[in-house]
């Protein structure tokens, strides 16, 4: 009978993720060496400081300092630093050192996968990132291996759980963004410095990687455009309660045919408004899904914890078990397929459907004359809904109107917001946003 072999493993930090993967390398050695086909034997554990309190007792001789000598002697990496460097340089040191690479570090994906990418084809080894989107969800191997034979059109991310806890909160208790956000601190959904999460980066690192498996082809984060959801008031997310949706902070990335803008793939993320009924706005509190169209398998979704120590610790150890396997039976190492060459288009080409709400005079004529507006600039009206208010100390009586559009490209609705305003009986513009479902 042949020997099992062993394989070396280097975990490069031990923070909430790093601890639990440790742990159940550790507890559970002998189904993961099942699994794997070989021993998975944690060589080494690099920290910044040794004797920093973890949540997870851990055998102290692990602990190291010195990343760079511990990636050198090993066969697989975890990379669960965070941060650009040295989390970049150690990963490119694995490579080169031809050890297989997990790691869940979105920022560096997202500012520089494609070296990283490109290092590994180049190296024969596997690189491996599933914990970087939507933590525990298993999405970018499903996107990669099980929908490589079908053309995924569309996809639509909740992939933010900060995001989705604030705006699900704002939609549920009536709350300002403020008063949200520093509920989401208190129960530590949200980081003192919550900037990543509010204002959309972090979602747009994992679109820029969502993208890039659905579409074959390197997007980056350049190639994202990126709202956040800091402008989101409790005003709009009741007029949008009222009309029937929903508000989510969406990473999107569809194929679209533009005549103006030609074919290619628009990603970005801002908040959308959503149909109560659409799968995704039952995403409630700090969970993650992700939601598919392809052109075969047609819709589906993915749904679960998107962030945590141990749910995220479970991605990482299946990318760990895939590329241990593969070092056993041999093989090239697949990090993704870069065949689609499609451009990544403007906001400007996208076409969405829009939620617009006017606080406007009461009087005879305005709705035909916003509605002449909308035609003119070619945006049709799919819903408009009318609301009459009498303020009580002056008596004066203003409508607030809720218009749902069909799509219509971006500049399209520019010109109509903007053509909209100029009109002597609007008193505000209160909200513009896109809306998807529809
Ligand atoms: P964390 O709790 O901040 O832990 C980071 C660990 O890395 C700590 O153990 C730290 O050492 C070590 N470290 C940092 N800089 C180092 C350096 N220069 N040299 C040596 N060690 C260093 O981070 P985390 O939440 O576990 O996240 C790790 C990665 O997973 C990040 O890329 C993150 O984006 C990604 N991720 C996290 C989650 C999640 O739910 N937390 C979900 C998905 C993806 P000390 O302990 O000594 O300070």
């Amino acid at each position: 009978m042949s020997e099992v072999r062993t394989l070396k493993v280097a975990l490069l930090g031990c923070g909430n993720v790093g601890a639990q993967v440790a742990r159940i390398l550790i507890d559970d050695a002998e189904a993961l060496a099942a699994r794997s086909g070989a021993r998975l034997e944690l060589s080494g554990i690099a920290v910044r400081t040794i004797d920093s309190p973890r949540d997870v007792e851990l055998p102290r001789e692990l602990f190291t300092t010195d990343a760079d000598t511990l990636v050198k002697d090993a066969d697989l990496v975890i990379e669960l630093m965070g941060g650009i460097e040295p989390a970049r340089s150690l990963i490119l040191t694995a490579i080169q050192n031809g050890a297989c690479v997990v790691t869940g570090n979105k920022a560096l994906l997202a500012q520089d996968g494609p070296t990283l990418y490109e290092e590994a084809d180049k190296a024969g080894v596997q690189l491996s990132y599933e914990a970087a989107v939507a933590g525990a969800i298993p999405i970018l191997r499903p996107i990669r291996d099980s929908l490589s034979g079908d053309r995924i059109t569309r996809v639509l991310g909740i992939v933010n759980g900060t995001t989705n806890f604030i705006l699900d909160q704002m939609d549920s208790t009536g709350a300002q963004f403020a008063d949200a956000l520093a509920e989401a601190q208190r129960l530590g959904y949200a980081e003192a410095d919550p900037t990543a999460d509010v204002e959309g980066h972090d979602a747009a690192a994992k679109a820029a990687i969502l993208a890039s498996l659905s579409f074959h082809t390197r997007f980056s984060l350049d190639d994202v455009y990126c709202e956040g959801i800091t402008k989101v008031s409790a005003e709009d997310i009741a007029s949008a309660k009222e009309a029937g949706f929903v508000i989510k902070l969406l990473a999107i990335a569809e194929k679209i045919d533009s005549s103006d803008h030609g074919s290619g793939i628009s990603v970005r993320v801002h908040p959308t408004l959503l149909p109560r009924e659409h799968p995704l706005a039952a995403v409630r509190g700090a969970f993650n899904a992700v939601f598919i169209e392809a052109e075969n398998a047609g819709e589906l979704m993915f749904y679960g914890q998107g962030a945590g120590g141990t749910p995220t610790a479970s991605a990482v150890l299946g990318d760990l078990v895939s590329a241990a396997r593969r070092l056993v039976l041999g093989g090239p190492g697949r990090t993704e397929t870069t065949t689609g060459h499609v451009p990544a288009l403007t906001i400007d080409a996208s076409d969405t459907s829009y939620y617009i709400g006017l606080d406007v005079a009461d009087q005879a004529g305005v709705l035909a004359r916003i509605a002449h507006i909308f035609a003119e600039n070619g945006v049709s009206i799919e819903i408009m809904r009318q609301t009459i208010h009498r303020d009580s100390a002056s008596n004066v009586e203003s409508a607030e109107l809720k218009i749902v559009t069909h799509r219509a490209s971006e500049a399209a609705l520019a010109a109509t917001v903007a053509a909209v305003k100029g009109l002597d009986v609007i008193n505000s513009v209160t909200s513009v946003l896109r809306v998807e479902g529809v």
